[in-house]
């Protein structure tokens, strides 16, 4: 794999590969001693925001899969029949179902998403589609 960096001599571009890395060579255009050093490479601004916004969704996500199973125990707990199960069960799911708003919550075109998500996700494919559309780039 071939590397470039600048001669800190004379600051012109010199090529070679990175198996000469941090080794003494002769500059080609200056011809003074300087050190091949891969440069390195800045973070993109990007994932710097994905890191920011991961911590919130795997909360949010956590917290509604937790909602789901503690609404679940706790109609077994009090003994419901499968239609009040169910209905517990469902009302604690309610925050599961707007997981694509909360995934998509910094996007510039989130109010869509969440009526998309409201709107058709009972659909499985609206939500699918909200889901997909909260993880797409702006
Ligand atoms: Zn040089």
């Amino acid at each position: 794999m071939i590397a470039k960096c600048d001669c800190q001599q004379c600051g012109q571009p010199i090529e070679f590969d990175i198996e000469h890395d941090r080794e003494f060579v002769a500059c080609p255009t200056c011809d003074k001693q300087t050190r091949l050093l891969i440069p390195i490479q800045p973070k993109a601004p990007r994932s710097l925001r994905i890191e920011g916004k991961t911590p919130f969704v795997a909360a949010y996500l956590i917290g509604a899969i937790v909602l789901v199973v503690a609404g679940y125990a706790f109609s077994s707990m009090l003994n419901l029949d499968e239609d009040g199960t169910l209905t517990l069960t469902a009302i604690c799911g309610i925050p599961l179902y707007f997981v694509p708003t909360a995934v998509g919550w910094q996007k510039k075109n989130r109010q869509a998403i969440f009526m998309l998500n409201l709107l058709a996700g009972w659909t499985t494919i609206g939500w699918v589609v909200a889901m997909v559309w909260a993880c797409m780039k702006d």
